[in-house]
């Protein structure tokens, strides 16, 4: 494989910087060869294996003369190979500055960070993008997302791509028109969750159980392996509002794993805006009170 990084130099968008990437292959297959693009950019040595104490690191200086990556493997390959596109694009976006003397060291929470206020969140967000849009164009991705929004196509994706399952529930999202958030679970206890941006804040924080009120609760406490339906549910059960129709689905693995992805229809609610205008001030009053119960509000920055 040959790429030039001489032609990448001057893109600093990470959606920019994949898309030029595919541009100079001529075809591109799922799974994306993620360590032979990255070897063909000039990345010296790729090392996978189980570390301690972080995610990823890129062996680098200011200039990029030189760079190798380290990937660990703790979490699967899958994640690995996440890692290995997050690194390759700090050694890409040049305007980067180093997090340490040799280079940068990400741990796991870098991998899911999506904010863009201080350097240091803004360049692993970036590299968070970059790496999405790598490892998930959409020209091998949304092909293969169904007429409605269905956890199975993340699965399916995941074993497309070779990505983790959260990823491509990320890009799901991401992808997406209708408003979804996805809920990570174990033991019926909230990990985080990533939304879309017009859905309405869900009131369970991390660390609490799953509503009681909720078909997810029920779904993991019975245990059994596997997908459930998209079912309607009770909005009240994740909601501080009871003017939107709300469909949930769970996927339950193993160790006590599961993920619920919620799917908001706020029609009816919108409808209300137009007739009475009354909205803005509706959800005024509810902001106050949901402001109290946030959970994580993850989102890919929006593709141009
Ligand atoms: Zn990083």
């Amino acid at each position: 494989m040959q790429l030039s990084r001489i032609d990448l130099a001057d893109l600093h968008v990470p959606t920019a910087i994949a898309r030029a990437i595919f541009a100079q292959l001529e075809t591109i297959d799922a799974p994306v060869p993620v360590g032979q693009i990255a070897r063909a950019l000039d990345i010296a040595d790729i090392k996978t294996q189980v570390f301690d104490g972080f995610e990823g690191m890129l062996l680098t200086d200011t200039v990029r003369s030189a760079g190798s990556i380290l990937a660990n493997t703790r979490y699967g390959d899958q994640r690995a190979r996440f890692t290995i596109a997050h690194e390759l694009g700090h050694f890409l976006m040049e305007r980067h500055k180093l997090s340490g003397d040799r280079g940068f060291t990400c741990k796991a929470q870098d991998m899911r960070e999506t904010r863009a206020g201080q350097r240091q969140y803004r360049q692993e967000s970036e590299a968070n993008a970059f790496a999405i849009n790598l490892l998930a164009p959409f020209k091998l991705f949304d092909p293969l997302l169904s007429q409605d929004p269905d956890l199975k196509d993340a699965q399916r994706l995941r074993d497309h791509l070779n990505v983790s399952l959260e990823a491509t529930i990320r890009r799901m999202i991401d992808r997406r028109e209708e408003c979804l958030t996805a809920v990570w679970s174990r033991n019926g206890q909230v990990r985080y969750s990533v939304k879309s941006s017009r859905f309405p804040w869900i009131t369970c924080k991390r660390g609490e159980r799953l509503p009681h009120l909720s078909l997810a609760g029920k779904i993991v406490a019975n245990g059994a392996k596997g997908f459930s339906s998209v079912t309607e549910t009770n909005p009240l059960a994740w909601l501080s509002r009871s003017d939107v129709e709300l469909f949930e689905q769970t996927r339950v693995a193993n160790n006590g794993h599961a993920v619920t992805l919620l799917l908001a229809d706020l029609a009816d609610a919108d409808d209300d805006e137009d007739d009475s205008g009354s909205l803005k001030e509706l959800n005024a009053g509810f902001s106050i009170s949901a402001s109290a119960f946030p959970v994580t509000a993850w989102a890919f920055p929006v593709n141009p």
